[in-house]
């Protein structure tokens, strides 16, 4: 029986709070903010309570069950970083309060600047930016800018990878740039020649993704970045996916110009429904001055007495602001704590345990399903979602399925270069017991896809909402607050 709305539930004359009688004179509201034909349901505090209760169960999440949604990192958030976020001085704090005031949050952001610096090896960095996608505006609009100073007017080309994620030619293309797609290789690596054929006095840069969002390592990187520094060009690394390599790699030694981070994906600050996250961008030596303008700075050193004092540089040619004051303050102290709990051996198991979680998994499925480039993978690998010997069977369906099983699905349908992709991470917070029942479960379907189609093809079975048009549920979006239209 489908449960009561909570309009349904509605009763004239109920309340969930009595007001006391007013001791100030009343006075109208304007009438022009007023609406005849609210519908506001009238019901008492416990209807309310476990409306919005009944709500939050039909919701999936990584506190829940696994989240294997591939090159998005849903990772567990513990929850020490929200008590840390919630604490008062770190919470109540407001953008336009002296700094003398704020100088703990200051610190928190310089402190976090510095744990960047070092785990991605370069020079300086901002946190302004909002997500991964406006870090990479960012970096682009650095690009543009170094080309631009030098007088170096031609340069109007990016290449980028065709495993690459969407927002690559995105930024690119919204910052002015012509963007140029970059084959990939048999092993799924950038295709060196195609590289080098593209490589002139027209290149302003080369976005790259790496590990690439096959979850491949890309097994010429230095090669190739050599090869865009050769002709003038910069490189900028997509960090959304640091996941596999914290501790063990920075890819500011391996010769990238600029990166962001997901602080959303790899620093465990939650993510979903639109954010908020926050997307760092790091820079090398000669970008440092075109950073956003401001950067948290020391601006008095201390001594044994006092501490330093915390304010701002203003990078001497500076791109601009990209945000509203500092960014998302409230992402910083949670990958503060993260990064602070785990210290420097910490991060680095994470990217072991990611990498063997993934592989792990990998090796149970792998000849099942099938995998287009045969390698090692790092945190998350691509097969695809089709048999031979099971026409009709498409990767959707097998994504529908696993949310009969309590699965979450994996990212579908990309990188575009493999045919019916199911992108899989599983994360370094999945244990071998989940592993083995995401596997045991991907196995079943592939077994089902085969006797059973048709399980397939209806699934989900027991969710609250079943198929939809996907993509007029998200550009479409129809949320009700009145009684359904003809109740
Ligand atoms: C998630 C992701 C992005 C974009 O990050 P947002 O925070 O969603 O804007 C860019 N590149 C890669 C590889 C990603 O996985």
């Amino acid at each position: 029986m489908a449960e009561p709305t909570i309009y349904e539930l509605s009763s004239p004359g109920r309340q969930g709070v009595k007001f006391p009688e007013p001791d100030v004179p009343q006075s109208p509201l304007p009438t022009e903010f007023r609406r005849k034909d609210l519908p506001l349901p009238e019901v008492s505090e416990v209807d309310v309570v476990r409306h919005f209760t009944r709500l939050s169960q039909k919701n999936y999440g990584v506190d829940i069950g696994i989240y294997p949604l591939g090159s998005c990192t849903m990772k567990y958030n513990p929850k020490i970083n929200e008590v840390a976020a919630r604490l008062p001085g770190f919470a109540l704090t407001h953008p336009l309060q002296p700094d003398d005031t704020v100088q703990g949050n200051l610190y928190l952001m310089y402190a976090l600047q510095e744990w960047l610096k070092e785990i991605s090896g370069f020079a300086s960095i901002t946190l302004q930016p909002a997500a991964g996608a406006q870090g990479e505006l960012t970096g682009v609009l650095i690009i543009q800018k170094y080309h631009a100073d030098r007088e170096d007017t031609k340069r109007k080309r990016i290449l980028i990878p065709d495993s690459a994620h969407g927002t690559n030619p995105a930024t690119s293309s919204m910052s002015g740039f012509e963007v140029v797609s970059l084959p990939s290789d048999d092993r799924g690596n950038v295709d060196l020649e195609a590289l080098k054929g593209l490589c002139d006095e027209n290149l302003a840069g080369l976005m790259l993704t790496n590990p690439n969002t096959l979850g491949l390592f890309d097994e010429h990187v230095v090669e190739v970045i050599e090869t865009v520094h050769a002709a003038g060009g910069l490189v900028y690394g997509d960090g959304a996916n640091m996941n596999a390599l914290l501790g063990i790699v920075r890819p500011g030694d391996l010769g990238f110009d600029i990166m962001h981070f997901n602080l959303h994906k790899t620093f465990s600050t939650p993510h979903g429904g639109g954010g908020p996250g926050s997307g760092p961008v790091a820079v090398c030596e000669k970008l440092v001055d075109y950073l956003p303008d401001p950067i948290v700075t020391i601006v008095e050193p201390g001594d044994e007495e006092t501490p330093p004092l915390y304010g701002y540089a203003h990078p001497a040619k500076t791109i601009g602001p990209m945000k509203s004051f500092q960014g998302h303050f409230g992402i910083f102290v949670r990958a503060y704590a993260y990064i602070a709990m785990h210290g420097s051996q910490g991060l680095r198991n994470i990217a072991e345990m990611a990498v063997l979680n993934a592989n792990y998994l990998l090796s149970k499925i792998k000849g099942t399903y099938t995998l287009p480039y045969d390698r090692k993978c790092m945190h998350e690998f691509v097969v695809e979602g089709v048999w031979k010997d099971a026409p009709g069977v498409r990767a959707l369906d097998v994504s529908k399925r696993l949310i009969d099983y309590n699965v979450h699905p994996p990212t579908n349908y990309f990188p575009l270069i493999v045919h019916e992709a199911l992108m899989i991470e599983p994360t370094e917070t999945e244990s071998l017991d989940s592993l083995d029942y995401f596997a045991d479960a991907l196995l079943k379907i592939a077994k089902e896809a085969h006797t059973q189609p048709e399980l397939l093809h209806e699934a989900p079975h027991h969710s609250p909402v079943r198929r939809c048009n996907e993509v007029l549920a998200a550009k479409q979006l129809i949320l009700r607050t009145g009684p359904k239209p003809n109740a």
